[in-house]
C-alpha cells in the first residue's frame, strides 16, 4: 500500500502519521522523501487496512494498493533512481556510464593485472574477473578460488580500480569482505538462502537475470536481498534461454526500459554472456546505451583463444578500446537527444 502525504506535511506530523500506522496495523513504513511530496511505503500484511481512515487523515493526499509482489524494489515506494555510490566514490546509476570489464576467470596475476590496466585505460569504472567459476561442467576450470580473489585485489591496488566478482554459495561471504561489488550469477538468481544472506551486508550486490527467469521473478529476487536491509542491488540483463541457437543467449533489451518502469534499481547489460560472441558485443552494447541502460558489463581477454572460459565471447584489449570509445560516444549522443525531448 502507497500513501501520498501532501506537500506541506511537516516533520513532527510524519513521524506521528508513521508510528501510528505501525502501531495499529503492525506493518513497517517505508519512508521516500522527494522534492514534491512524500511517499509513505507499508510493508506487511496489508489486508486490514481501513483505506477510509487513512484517506480522512489530514496530511493524506491520495492511498493505493501496490498490486505488485515486490515492494522495496517497486519504483511506487520509490519515485527517483536509486544511486549506487562506493565508499571509493564511483557511481552506478547517477546518469553516466558505468563499464566493468575484465576476464571471464581470473587466471592468473600478469593476466588480471594486465587486463586491469587495458580497461582502466579505455574507461572502465570496474574490474570484474570470476575467481568462483559455475561452469556447466565438474571438469572445466572452476576458478582460482581464494587465489583468485586476491589477485583481484593485487589489481585494484595497482589501478584503482574496485573489482567486482562472482560469489557461489553463502558460506563464501567472509571470504568477500574486501570485494567492492559481490555478484550473483544467473545460475544463483533463485538460490533464496544466499539471497537472504546478502540481504545482511552491507555491500553493492550485482544480481543477473536467471537463464530462463521473468522481469517479475527477477526483481522480486532483489525484493529478498531488499527484504533483509541491504537496497544496493544493481540488476543485469545477460540474455535469456530461447529457442534460437544462432547465440549463446538471446539479449532482452526491452528488459532494461521494463526494469526501468517497475523498479527504481540501476540496470546494467552484459552483452557478453548475452550473445556468446565476441563480434556481436559492440552492437550489443551501443544498442543496450540505446535502450536506457546505466552501464555495461565487457569480458576481455588478453588472449581470448587461449582462454581458460568464454574465450569465445571475450574482447581483446585493442577491441575493447574501440568498444568503450564507441559506447561512450553514442552516450553523449543519446543524452543530448533525450535532454532534447
Ligand atoms: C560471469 O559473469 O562470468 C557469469 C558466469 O555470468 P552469468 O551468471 O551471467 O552466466
Ligand atoms: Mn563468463
Amino acid at each position: 500500500m502507497i500513501i501520498v502525504l501532501k506537500p506541506n506535511t511537516s516533520k513532527e506530523q510524519l513521524i506521528l502519521f508513521k508510528a501510528s500506522l505501525e502501531e495499529k496495523y503492525n506493518v513497517t513504513v517505508n519512508t521516500w522523501v522527494g522534492v514534491e511530496s512524500t511517499v509513505l511505503g507499508l510493508i506487511g500484511d496489508t489486508t486490514q487496512i481501513d483505506e477510509d481512515w487513512i484517506s480522512a487523515q489530514e496530511i493524506v493526499e491520495s492511498v493505493k494498493r501496490v498490486q505488485e509482489p515486490y515492494k522495496k524494489a517497486n519504483r511506487k515506494f520509490h519515485p527517483d533512481n536509486t544511486v549506487i555510490e562506493l565508499p571509493t566514490g564511483q557511481k552506478i546509476g547517477d546518469g553516466n556510464l558505468c563499464i566493468m570489464a575484465g576476464p571471464c576467470s581470473v587466471e592468473s596475476e600478469e593476466q588480471i593485472n594486465y587486463v586491469a590496466e587495458r580497461v582502466k585505460s579505455a574507461g572502465a569504472a570496474f574490474l570484474r574477473g570470476g575467481a568462483f567459476k559455475p561452469r556447466t561442467s565438474p571438469y572445466s576450470f572452476q576458478g582460482l578460488k581464494s587465489e583468485g580473489l586476491d589477485l583481484l585485489k593485487g589489481a585494484r591496488k595497482a589501478t584503482g580500480l574496485p573489482i567486482v566478482t562472482e560469489i557461489m554459495s553463502s558460506a563464501h561471504i567472509d571470504m568477500f569482505e574486501g570485494i567492492d561489488i559481490i555478484q550473483v550469477g544467473a545460475r544463483n538468481m533463485q538460490n533464496f538462502e544466499l539471497l537472504k544472506q546478502l540481504g545482511k551486508i552491507d555491500k553493492p550486490i550485482l544480481l543477473k537475470r536467471g537463464l530462463a527467469n521473468t522481469i517479475e521473478e527477477w526483481i522480486m529476487s532483489a525484493e529478498y536481498i531488499m527484504a533483509g536491509g541491504n537496497n544496493k542491488v544493481i540488476l543485469c540483463e545477460r540474455g535469456i534461454r530461447t529457442y534460437e541457437t544462432a547465440t549463446r543467449n538471446t539479449l532482452d533489451l526491452s528488459a532494461v526500459p521494463v526494469v526501468k518502469k517497475l523498479c527504481h534499481l540501476p540496470v546494467i547489460v552484459d552483452p557478453s554472456h548475452a550473445t556468446g560472441k565476441s563480434w556481436l558485443v559492440e552492437q550489443m552494447s551501443l544498442a543496450a546505451v540505446a535502450a536506457g541502460a546505466d552501464g555495461l558489463m565487457i569480458e576481455v581477454h588478453n588472449d581470448p583463444k587461449h582462454a581458460l572460459s568464454d574465450g569465445a565471447q571475450s574482447l581483446t584489449p585493442d577491441k575493447f578500446d574501440e568498444v568503450a570509445r564507441k559506447v561512450f560516444a553514442l552516450k553523449k549522443a543519446y543524452d543530448e537527444i533525450m535532454s532534447n525531448g
